[in-house]
């Protein structure tokens, strides 16, 4: 009983699962667990290789001005006739240490459609990409840097979106890593602020553009004072320091309508729109050009 709690407890640590649980199963659990690791990393290599992932996106716009600021370009596998969301490889992506490979899967896919809607004459100022810690090492910066040359992006157009997580490899080499990216001319933001490991700490050791406020303080924000309290000390601390706040997950006029009084900059969530795909965002693109903004009706 004991070994299998280990087990479990080892099994979540490694891949960041919220909850794992089993009764009966073979002793070798470990050995069944990795073999399930070891077909995954089979599985995602030829997903790649097979073009089965797919990049959505979900617009970001400004507070002011109803523009849009960028998109957030997020993950999806084609896996054998399902739709697999990214909380459901990605933290075991991670763990296999497949994180690379995905990663510059996303970064070129993100990085082509910037290059693609150039061509088309649609108009989007950048495109967000969520990059895993793990990728946080060695040749990473190189790397990027030449992506954004294949295709011909400039540096300021690609903002990368990092999760605090206490798992970062070597800090220091990471430290080393983002300075260098933003010397380049890469923005940051740091996602779900608020949550995990994320703080105030975080913030002041790295150059980051951009503070994504964590859906659950904007989900609790109208019946809850603490969250509303959060947020405002947040964006009033970003604001002084020069940072830009996006709250994500808005769902509700209401929401949208106290996070202006808040004095947030950016937001995005369902209200405006789900994550689309590339046809569907390409369209909305074109429309918020014409109109110069995206008309949210409160
Ligand atoms: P995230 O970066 O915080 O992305 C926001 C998530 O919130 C997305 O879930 C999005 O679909 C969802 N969302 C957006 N608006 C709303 C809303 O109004 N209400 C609600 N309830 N949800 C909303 P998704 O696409 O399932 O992604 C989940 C997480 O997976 C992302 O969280 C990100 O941490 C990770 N992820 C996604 N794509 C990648 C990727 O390419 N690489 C890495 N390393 N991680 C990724
Ligand atoms: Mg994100
Ligand atoms: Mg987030």
């Amino acid at each position: 009983m004991l070994l299998r709690a280990q087990q479990a407890a080892r099994y979540a640590l490694r891949t960041r699962a919220r909850w794992v649980c089993w009764n009966d199963g073979p002793e070798d659990l470990d050995g069944v667990l990795m073999s399930r690791e070891d077909t995954l990393v089979t599985e995602v290599m030829q997903g790649l290789d097979r073009g089965e992932f797919e990049l959505f996106y979900q617009p970001q716009l400004e507070m002011r001005t109803g523009r849009v600021r960028g998109v957030e370009a997020l993950v999806r596998w084609h896996r054998k006739g399902a739709l697999v969301m990214p909380n459901d490889f990605v933290p075991e992506v991670e763990a296999a240490g497949l994180s690379s490979a995905l990663g510059m899967w996303v970064l070129k896919r993100a990085c082509q459609q910037l290059a693609q809607w150039r061509e088309e004459g649609v108009f989007c100022a950048q495109v967000a990409v969520n990059l895993s810690a793990a990728q946080l090492q060695g040749d990473l910066a190189e790397s990027v840097g030449r992506v954004l040359e294949e295709y011909g992006i400039e540096s300021g157009r690609l903002e990368i979106e990092l999760t605090e997580s206490a798992e970062i490899p070597d800090p220091e080499e990471a430290g080393t890593i983002t300075r260098r990216l933003g010397e380049m001319g890469v923005g940051f933001s740091l996602d779900d602020f608020g949550s995990g490991y994320s703080n105030f700490l975080r913030l002041r050791s790295a150059q980051f553009a951009a503070v994504k406020l964590d859906r659950q303080f904007v989900a609790g924000m109208l019946d809850n004072t603490y969250d509303k309290e959060m947020l405002r000390t947040v964006i009033q601390f970003c604001r002084s320091v020069d940072i830009q706040t996006i709250a994500e997950g808005v769902e509700t006029p209401q929401q949208l309508e106290a996070l202006r009084q808040l004095g947030c900059d950016a937001w995005q969530g369902f209200l405006c729109s789900p994550p689309m795909g590339g046809d569907a965002v390409t369209d909305f693109l074109r429309h918020a050009d014409a109109r110069q903004g995206v008309a949210v009706t409160l």
